[in-house]
């Protein structure tokens, strides 16, 4: 699985992508094994929207147990459109079993190593974002886009074993 946006499509809260130009998404889309998701536009949210994150002190897993909230810059509660869209992602990650996703770092959604502090002022905090969690939660390895290489060496050792373990039945 690989966040939407690193493949081109224009779902950003700008209206805008953030393509990643790199061998390994290129080999995985020509191989046509990417499944590319928005998990905030799945969660009904409209392109251009507000940008939004994640509260103070807070991470993507506490807004999926409802303990805390994704607010967006105008002061609405954007909660439940993160949750279906992190939800959403799981259902896919489960339907093709999906053992790798490289994700948008930064994202309140799709962010796998710091998100925004949820202060609105550009700090950064080490922590994940809504679908990131919810993603690791069900044991999908998640990358950023930073780690193409390294996701792409997962991918080859979760292979290799699912082969050996295959070959001893
Ligand atoms: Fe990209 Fe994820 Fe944000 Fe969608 S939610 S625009 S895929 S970073």
């Amino acid at each position: 699985m690989v966040s939407a946006c690193l493949m081109g499509l224009p779902v950003r809260y700008d209206g805008g992508s953030k393509r990643c130009v790199h061998p390994v998404p290129e080999r995985w889309q020509s191989e046509g094994r990417l499944r590319l998701l928005c998990p905030e536009m799945e969660g009904g949210l409209p392109t251009p929207r507000a940008p939004a994150e994640i509260d103070v002190g807070a991470s993507g897993a506490d807004v999926l147990m409802h303990r805390s909230h994704v607010v967006d810059h105008d002061g609405r509660d954007v909660s439940v459109a993160f949750v279906l869209g992190a939800e959403r992602a799981v259902h896919v990650a489960r339907e093709f079993d999906i053992r790798v996703a490289v994700l948008k770092e930064g994202s309140p959604s799709c962010g796998s190593s710091w998100i925004a502090d949820g202060s609105f002022s550009g700090v950064r905090v080490e922590r994940d974002g809504v679908t990131a969690a919810a993603l690791r939660a069900v044991g999908v390895q998640v990358f950023s886009e930073n780690q193409w290489d390294e996701a792409a060496a997962c991918l080859a050792a979760i292979e290799r074993a699912t082969q050996s373990r295959s070959t001893l039945r």
